[in-house]
């Protein structure tokens, strides 16, 4: 699909879904296709997702590669800077700088390839993502597959009760949906 030739510009590529569609696999993916170019390739995370493991991109489907945990968008800038190819997951954890730290580290010639939410859970856009789409040269959408119906998922839906937006959690507390089973459920505050 992204037939990429131009070696020494940089740019930002977006993989964006609900849960379960597959983005971090098309980011392990990418990210092995540049290891085997011989790039000089950076992977981070943020520390606060530590489901599966706290130094590796994990998928729901077991696959993993390495990478860093990191708990702000400047340690991003600082520990990329040999990078050439730098592939960033969970993006939504990321507060709104991380649109500026893209941006730059793209200015400066490398290839950005974030993975995240564009969809809190209940549907809203969900910062950076969809700042960052409108900056990107590349989007890719990824659907799940909803397990109620089976029609193709954009939305996740929590399972559970709370009201944050940032819970962290896998197949325990969400699933994917289409937006005809997707459900919001009213939380009402406690007295
Ligand atoms: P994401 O990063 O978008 O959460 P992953 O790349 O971690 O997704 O996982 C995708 C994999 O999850 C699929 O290849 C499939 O094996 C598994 N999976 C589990 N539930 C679903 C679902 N409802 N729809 C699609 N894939 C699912
Ligand atoms: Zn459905």
């Amino acid at each position: 699909m992204l037939n990429i030739v131009h070696k020494d510009i940089g740019w930002i590529e977006v993989i964006c879904g609900p849960m379960f569609s597959g983005k971090s696999e098309e980011l392990i993916r990418r990210l092995r296709r540049a290891e085997i170019a011989k790039l000089r390739v950076a992977i981070f995370k943020p520390q606060i997702d530590d489901r599966y493991s706290t130094n590796h991109i994990v998928s729901h489907s077991s696959q993993r590669i390495a990478s860093t945990p990191v708990s702000s968008t400047t340690e991003i800038l600082e520990k990329a800077q040999d990078a050439q190819v730098i592939g960033i997951d969970e993006a939504q954890f990321f507060d709104s700088s991380l649109v500026q730290v893209c941006q730059q580290l793209a200015d400066s010639g490398k290839r950005i390839i974030i993975a995240g939410l564009d969809q809190d859970y209940t549907g809203k856009p969900f910062e950076p993502i969809p700042q960052l789409l409108a900056v990107a040269e590349y989007i890719t959408k990824t659907l799940a597959i909803c397990v109620k119906c089976g029609n193709p998922a954009g939305r996740t839906q929590r399972l559970s009760k709370d009201s944050a937006r940032v819970v962290v959690g896998a197949g325990d507390i969400y699933e994917a949906r289409c937006r005809f089973c997707h459900e919001v459920f009213e939380v009402k505050p406690e007295k």
